[in-house]
């Protein structure tokens, strides 16, 4: 008996590792969250139990003792337990209380990385993180803090970091994460790039600035989406858009972060 906390990857199953796959083939019980695509599913055996676990946003959601009793429960039942998380299970997921539970129940845990969405929705628009002249580095943060955390975000710290930031679940505080940002002195004219349900058939890009990242009248951003926000967030090197990207490029030396 073992519960593998596995990473399912970004949406489209072309992102999944070997051992993801692996697994799921073997799995006995599949617990998975809300963001795990019916494609990714698809790769269970027919007899395994599949479990909806999810915990979205805004939806009705599980309660994560629940969750943490199903994996026990099915663990002392079965020898092969999947828990499949969206992106990698470290990664804002919550692996480690899921970890803990079934390790304090004398049940064996792998955790199995897995592509986060940090990193596979820039690259599905085209957008580098990182730049040898644009950007020596990145941030990922969250948006949605648990309110008990007194590890409180340092926007005016992020502001003048001058690398790129990537934002999750920052769909619905765009206008508020745009506002602190400029107010720690972030360039109104830094490109920002939105990605929602990247690298699946309705991926869907908005491509903006931190002046109109969720002003009225402008495009909304809907979840579940990835801000990319930084100077590398204007390129697009998508082979299709090759002499769009060189032109974005030129014209991005000269944006700089104000501090
Ligand atoms: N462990 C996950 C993140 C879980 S938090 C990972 O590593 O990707 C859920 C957030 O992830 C969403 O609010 C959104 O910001 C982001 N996300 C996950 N899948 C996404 C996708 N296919 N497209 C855009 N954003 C995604």
């Amino acid at each position: 008996m073992t519960v593998y906390l596995v990473g399912a990857g970004p949406g489209s199953r072309d992102h999944l590792t070997l051992r993801a796959a692996d697994l799921l083939g073997r799995a006995d019980v599949v617990v998975h969250d809300a963001l795990v695509s019916t494609d990714v599913l698809a790769l269970a055996a027919p007899w395994a139990e599949l479990v909806a676990a999810g915990k979205r946003g805004g939806e009705r959601s599980a309660d994560q003792q629940w969750i943490n009793d199903v994996l026990v429960d099915r663990a002392g039942r079965y020898d092969c337990v999947v828990r499949l998380k969206g992106g990698d299970p470290h990664v804002f997921g919550r692996a480690a209380e899921e970890a803990v539970a079934c390790l304090a129940a004398g049940i064996e845990v792998e955790v199995v990385p897995g592509v986060s969405s940090a990193l596979a929705a820039p690259t599905a628009i085209g957008v580098p993180l990182t730049n040898r002249t644009l950007s020596s580095g990145f941030t990922v943060v969250t948006a949605h803090q648990d309110p008990h955390t007194d590890q409180s975000i340092n926007w005016d710290a992020l502001a003048i970091l001058g690398t790129t930031l990537v934002v999750l679940m920052g769909a619905s505080r765009a206008a508020s994460i745009a506002a602190r940002l400029r107010a720690g002195g972030m360039a109104p004219s830094t490109p920002v790039a939105a990605v929602t349900n990247a690298t699946l058939p309705n991926q869907h890009e908005v491509r903006t600035t931190l002046a109109e990242l969720g002003a009225p009248g402008t495009a909304a951003i809907v979840s579940p989406a990835v801000l990319i926000i930084g100077a590398v967030a204007a390129l697009d090197l998508r082979a299709h858009d090759g002499l769009l990207a060189a032109a974005a490029y030129d014209s991005l030396s000269s944006v700089h972060v104000q501090g």
